[in-house]
């Protein structure tokens, strides 16, 4: 099941954000401006950004998130995000035993092909733990009659054997990660991934990073969602037409704190 957390932030986000804009527009100095912020001009400042568009101050602070339970092909999805720092459970060194899977919800739905996808898991499984005790058995000859001691062996053949091994792990297999992002990014991030046109499991995700990220900081992330929650869909030709479901949805999300 898809779990995610933030584990960190900028400490004071809102006083930051506030502070690296107050800079901008004033000849005091920047400790000097961070002193003399009171929580109401703060929101004030933050506001007054945000409607101008301003948002390269806001890239001074970033939220670090957990995310467990999701598949590789979110992963693919995910990593296409360019400005966001990214750590992954790696399949070179992490042998996957008995990998768990995301099952999608219209597969669930239906037994014939749940029944399907649940056995293609289980030969997946059973042809990486083939392929793994094969190759393993040949690199550890191997390296045993290049002269390698033999615990070294063991795990160097444990390694390179599961390296190749992964090959047929399907696109369902669980990962977990570690993902940084600023709020700018974020707000990119949100806007594409929010948005009803965006892959489910992405859209997932996104919807809980939201929520977690409003808890924080109603005011930075007022706005965040996709862009017909607050303007025009930027979807053009491809927009889904549903503006006041998602409207609607948007406000309970940001209402259920
Ligand atoms: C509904 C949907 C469908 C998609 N379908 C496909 C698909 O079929 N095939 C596919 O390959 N991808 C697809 N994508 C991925 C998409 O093309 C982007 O790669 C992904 O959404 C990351 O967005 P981004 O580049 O804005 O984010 P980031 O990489 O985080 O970049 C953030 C912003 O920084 C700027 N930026 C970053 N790098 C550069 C650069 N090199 N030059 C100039 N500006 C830059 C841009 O303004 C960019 O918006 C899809 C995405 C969505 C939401």
């Amino acid at each position: 099941m898809m779990q995610v957390s933030i584990i960190s932030h900028t400490p004071e986000p809102e006083k930051i954000i506030a502070a690296a804009a107050k800079m901008c527009y004033s000849p005091a100095k920047a400790h000097d401006l961070l002193c003399d912020l009171d929580p109401e001009k703060i929101e004030n400042y933050i506001k007054m950004l945000i409607s101008l568009g301003h948002e390269s101050t806001v890239e001074h602070v970033s939220f670090t998130f957990v995310v467990e339970g999701v598949s590789r092909s979110l992963l693919a999805q995910l990593t296409r995000h360019r400005i966001a720092s990214f750590s992954v459970k790696s399949q070179r060194y992490v042998k996957e035993g008995s990998f768990e899977y995301v099952v999608p919800p219209e597969i669930k739905k239906i037994p014939e092909a749940r029944e399907v996808y649940i056995k293609t898991m289980q030969e997946d499984q059973a042809a990486y733990d083939v392929l793994s005790d094969l190759l393993e058995k040949e690199h550890f000859e191997r390296m045993l009659s290049e002269g390698m001691p033999e615990n070294k062996a063991r795990s160097a053949a444990q390694k390179a054997a599961i390296e190749d091994a992964r090959y047929v792990l399907p696109n369902a297999c669980e990962t977990q990660l570690m993902l940084t992002m600023n709020i700018r990014s974020l707000y990119n991030f949100f806007k594409l991934r929010c948005c009803s046109r965006a892959q489910w499991e992405i859209r997932e995700l996104a919807e809980k990073m939201l929520r977690l990220c409003y808890e924080v900081s109603p005011v930075l992330f007022t706005k965040a969602g996709p862009s017909c929650t607050y303007g025009e869909c930027s979807e053009g030709k491809m927009c889904c037409g549903k503006q006041n479901v998602m409207r609607e949805k948007y406000r309970d999300i940001k209402n259920e704190r």
